[in-house]
């Protein structure tokens, strides 16, 4: 039995002092011992926001993080300095970065793998354009992006790691997927786990579903079969990511 998870993707929103009077409005309203929450914040963000769920349900995740341990990088910030500020989660892979920063699937896959070195838990992005799901390759641009974005990391790993689908039409657009649609695409990704690894990694590994959830899609979503959860943005920095969280 897979518990749900679902994680807000602040994106570039919330300074730092912002950022801990959310977590002091939804401290209360994210209360759900049946969902790991997770709220993936701007760098800047990590340290007060940390310290703001101390002692709470909710873990902190980063957005991105550099696949380098340390040097010469200016702007980057590396998995152990993500490790060592108390986050456990990255998004890697996201939309945003794949297309605005030109991050590809080579790059991704050292991220995924330096992510687990560190002892993160990679929150791995996958989803089509318009234009792919009109063409009618959805499932084959994804299993690419999955297959690309997981050379050499083991099942063991895989079984511990969250996927997102987020198909780019949907992500800030207020156009979900239908449930029918995000099922499908999660259940064809797990099937995809299944033949690169096999039946217990596929059957563990968490598959979350983001795109415009909301207070009231995330309950239908979520009961979906292979849908273990939401990759949330917008609804993420109000009051309604606690009925998100709290959706039966
Ligand atoms: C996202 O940024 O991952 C996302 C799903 O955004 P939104 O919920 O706003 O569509």
């Amino acid at each position: 039995m897979r518990k749900k998870i679902v994680a807000g993707n602040w994106k570039m929103n919330m300074t730092p002092s912002q950022a801990v009077a959310l977590c002091d409005e939804l401290k209360d309203l994210v209360k759900n011992d049946e969902v790991d929450v997770v709220y993936c914040v701007p760098a800047i963000d990590i340290v007060p926001v940390a310290e703001a769920v101390k002692g709470t349900n909710v873990c902190v995740g980063a957005e991105n993080m550099y696949f380098e341990e340390k040097g010469a990088y200016t702007g980057e910030i590396s998995a152990e300095m993500l490790v060592d500020a108390g986050v456990k989660y990255v998004i890697i892979g996201h939309s945003e970065r794949r297309d605005y920063f030109k991050e590809d699937d080579e790059l991704l896959n050292k991220k995924v793998k330096k992510a687990f070195y560190a002892g993160l838990t990679p929150i791995l992005c996958c989803g089509e354009t318009l234009e792919q799901r009109e063409m009618g390759v959805t499932m084959d641009w994804i299993r690419l992006q999955i297959k690309s974005d997981l050379v050499g990391v083991t099942a063991d790993q895989v079984k511990e790691m969250v996927i997102a689908y987020e198909p780019i039409w949907a992500i800030g657009t207020g156009k979900t997927a239908t449930t029918e649609q995000a099922e499908e695409v999660c259940k064809g990704i797990r099937d995809c786990i299944a033949e690169m690894y096999d039946a217990a990694t596929a059957e563990a590994v968490r598959i979350q579903y983001g795109g415009s959830v909301n207070a009231g899609n995330a309950a239908e979503l979520f009961a979906q079969p292979d849908i273990d959860g939401g990759l949330v943005g917008g609804a993420s920095l109000k009051a309604d990511f606690g009925k998100i969280v709290c959706y039966k």
